[in-house]
């Protein structure tokens, strides 16, 4: 549950259940990555599927709840891109299976990355009938923003018409990626991560972390879910590798070292935190109220704003590019050109 495990979340949680019972249909859980939006998504499926709820908690004893533990509730629907399964709980990711059509043909193609029209099809089919053994039917769409063009459009008929006691819950970490027409049908509820401080504790709380360490990976910018994956996977030293080395060479951004970090790590995970210690050093320069940053680097605010949205863009870029390396490696030249540009100032 939200509350004992995922407690940055609680307070989200507990506004939306005060009266629950007169929440809207449709709603667009939204904030930063791995910060847990989809067991939120989950914990209030817990709640409208429960036979007997006390108040905004599920009982957790009647059949309800104990068929969405065992990972079959007939009236649980979950939609995601198959190649987000490593990121889902185990009871998100067995409810999902029923939607990865492709993986019946158990064919060893890559995972998709998009949510399909065709799940969406089979979405509405199955919430066209009566609730299977509970009051209401529950969607949950994980990472929206992954559904197509045609499947958003299918959704659409979902958000507009929505068949009885049915609720849907979308969660995105970039609502901006969703067509205005589903976004504005839903309710939005903003999600906040955890800061730095209570990020550290949870960690310390579940891993044997020294304080360097701790201190590196809280100011990552990566959600606590994400982060909490990568120590298990032995990943972290890699990370705090990469921050370490951004920090103490502001901005020298090798090509070879930047590659190397992407074949260890991934390079959206990379980018994402070139993109927060760009977001850092620009904020570190506000504060200190002056063109360049406090240790004496030459990057000015507008480079560093520049530097932002070229990561960003990268970031936008790398799902669709055919060939990633050239767009990691395009990237990490501009970046360096830019840094080059501004020492010589
Ligand atoms: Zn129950």
């Amino acid at each position: 549950m939200i509350k004992d495990e995922r407690g940055w979340l609680a307070p989200t949680y507990e506004r939306l259940t005060r009266d629950w019972a007169q929440l809207p249909h449709a709603l667009l859980l939204s904030g930063p990555e791995g910060i847990g939006k989809a067991d939120l998504a989950l914990d209030l499926a817990r709640l409208f599927l429960c036979d007997n709820p006390s108040g905004p908690d599920p009982c957790g004893a009647c059949t309800g709840c104990s068929l969405i533990e065992g990972s079959i509730h007939p009236d649980l629907h979950i939609l995601s891109a198959e190649a987000n399964e490593s990121s889902l709980s185990a009871i998100l990711q067995k409810h999902a299976e029923r939607y990865w059509l492709d993986r019946k043909g158990a064919s060893a193609k890559k995972p998709s990355d998009q949510i399909t029209v065709d799940s969406v099809r089979s979405l509405n089919e199955s919430l066209s009938s009566t609730a299977k053994i509970a009051r209401s039917k529950v969607a949950i769409i994980q990472n929206a923003d992954n559904l197509n063009r045609n499947a958003a459009n299918a959704l659409l008929k979902l958000l507009e018409e929505p068949t009885p006691n049915t609720y849907l819950i979308l969660t995105s970490a970039t609502t901006h990626r969703l067509p205005v027409t589903v976004r504005s049908r839903c309710a939005r509820i903003n999600c906040d991560a955890p800061d730095a401080a209570a990020l550290r504790i949870w960690l310390a709380g579940r891993h044997a972390l020294d304080e360097i360490a701790l201190e590196g990976l809280s100011q990552s910018g990566l959600g606590p879910l994400r982060l909490d994956r990568l120590v298990e996977k032995g990943q972290d030293q890699n990370l705090l590798a990469l921050w370490h080395n951004l920090k103490k060479n502001l901005g020298r951004f090798d090509l070879a070292a930047m590659m190397g970090y992407c074949d260890q790590l991934g390079p959206e995970l990379v980018l994402a935190v070139l993109q927060r210690f760009v977001e850092r050093e620009f904020r570190a320069r506000v504060v200190a109220g002056c063109r360049s940053d406090p240790g004496g680097e030459r990057w000015t605010r507008a480079e560093l704003i520049r530097a932002y949205y070229l990561l960003g863009d990268a970031r936008e870029r790398l799902g669709s590019a055919l060939d990633t390396q050239l767009c990691l490696e395009s990237t990490f030249s501009q970046l360096e050109t830019r840094r080059r540009q501004a020492e010589r100032v």
